[in-house]
């Protein structure tokens, strides 16, 4: 069957709901339609091609359509699709679980599956509520997060989340938490190290006062993604580690976006040697095909919860679909992709590629300044580069940006006025370069500069 391109709208105006998408914009911009995708490129119902230049949205990393993860798929189908982890286990899931343990930070030992960034982070917030209370000390039930910080969307992975945007759309239904401001520099009246310390101090005090309470602090491990690719300043995550230790609660890393070598490391924390008590896997874990996420723990936190049956310490969370089998399947074939393509290390040789191709950008009139992180990137675009002012909400120049990258062929989001470019990590020195292109086209074209 075929349609044609209104046809396929009509749909969408009738039927479907698009996710953080204002519809009456949404529809009245002809949004692509894709219908198919080949490495970084995606195709549309018009026959138009796009570059992929935030990867789906955080996800694919060695490229659409690749044979090796389209065969894991298919192999697993012959045997079976789906069942359950209550009660039983199954064999992709047992032995992604091993793979994820040997390749996360020493000493997570035990991998929990769920099916989303968010429920990943779910899942820890609950671990490190309950393992306090099997532990006797069921006043810890508190978290510390950061100014800013993007968990997911569920109501518990938005209470720890500090974009004042969606938390004040839901603030009645979310919990209480402590906030600790994030080291944003940029945006800091002061040096990078004034910035770095000042966030310190607050959360030292934060702890020095309400340690007894806290649970634990939870971070975006090196850059805080969707607050708009904001980086740590170097050595900021190895103190607040350090902080964790001497007040004796959990860290908690979410690694949703910078796990699985977008930071030029297999893992964010890698960077500098910090080892959390719980980590939260998403996104690219399945090579960007299906809906499997992780959350992984200690044995000390897992062992908080293993006893007998009376004791009623069981861990009181599943979704119908953990653990399944094509997923993991295709999230081991991944893992194989990783080593095969030493894909890591090509990011790490693209990274300085990129931030040579982004310093022209850097100097244009209205770009306050790029970030980047391996093949991770922010522009932060602004009206006046000495006051560093901010374009009002209403002038959407963000999506301006972006619609007009799209025209140009590649697709990208912005968060607010910074536009996002993380890559598929696959691309290549050339695909890269045309994607930098595109984005300084766009940016100098719609800021007029
Ligand atoms: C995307 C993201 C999440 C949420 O993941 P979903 O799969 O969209 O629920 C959580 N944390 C971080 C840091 C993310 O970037």
């Amino acid at each position: 069957m075929s349609f044609t391109y209104e046809e396929m709208l009509e749909k969408n105006r009738r039927y479907l709901w698009n996710p953080f998408t204002q519809m009456k914009e949404y529809l009245a911009d002809h949004p692509p339609i894709i219908e198919r995708a080949d490495g970084v490129k995606l195709f549309d119902v018009e026959g138009r091609s796009y570059y992929d230049g935030n990867a789906s949205v955080w996800l694919n990393p060695h490229g659409h359509n690749r044979r090796e993860l389209n065969q894991a798929i298919t192999e697993q189908l012959e045997k079976v699709a789906h069942s359950t982890l209550l009660g039983s286990a199954n064999v992709p899931a047992l032995l992604l679980a091993e793979r994820l343990v040997q390749i996360t930070p020493e000493g997570l030992e035990k991998v929990f599956y769920s099916d989303s960034g968010a429920t990943a982070v779910e899942v820890a917030i609950k671990m490190a509520y309950l393992y306090w209370k099997h532990r006797g000390q069921p006043q810890r039930n508190q978290f510390i997060s950061m100014t800013n910080a993007y968990h997911g969307d569920t109501v518990g992975a938005v209470s720890i989340g500090g974009i004042d945007l969606f938390h004040s759309a839901f603030d009645r239904m979310l919990f209480p938490t402590e906030k600790v401001p994030y080291p944003y520099s940029y945006r800091y009246l002061g040096s990078e190290e004034d910035c770095r310390s000042a966030c310190l101090q607050e959360l030292e005090q934060c702890l020095a006062e309400k340690g007894e309470t806290i649970a634990a602090v939870v971070v975006e491990p090196l850059v805080q993604g969707a607050a708009g690719l904001i980086m740590m300043p170097p050595g900021y995550l190895k103190e607040v580690e350090k902080l964790c230790r001497k007040y004796q609660t959990l860290l908690i890393a979410d690694e949703v976006a910078t796990g699985f070598g977008r930071t030029g490391k297999m893992f964010a924390c890698e960077h500098e040697d910090v080892k959390p008590d719980l980590l939260c896997l998403g996104k690219k874990l399945t090579g960007g095909y299906l809906p499997v996420a992780a959350t992984l723990a200690t044995d000390e936190i897992y062992s908080a919860f293993y006893d007998d049956h009376e004791t009623a310490k069981t861990f009181f969370h599943g979704h119908s679909y953990t653990g399944n089998q094509l997923g993991c399947a295709v999230a081991l074939a991944s893992l194989d992709l990783y080593e095969k393509e030493n894909r890591v290390d090509h990011v790490r040789k693209m990274t300085p590629h990129v931030a040579d191709l982004l310093q022209s950008t850097a100097k244009l009139t209205h770009v306050g300044e790029v970030r980047q992180c391996g093949l991770m990137i922010g522009i932060e675009l602004v009206q006046d580069k000495t006051k560093k002012s901010l374009y009002p909400y209403k002038a959407a120049i963000g999506a301006k940006v972006c619609k007009r990258a799209r025209e140009l062929g590649m697709i990208t989001r912005p968060l607010g006025h910074v536009i996002t470019f993380l890559p598929p990590l696959v691309a290549t020195r050339e695909e890269l370069t045309e994607m930098v292109h595109i984005l300084h086209q766009a940016i100098q074209e719609v800021t007029q500069s």
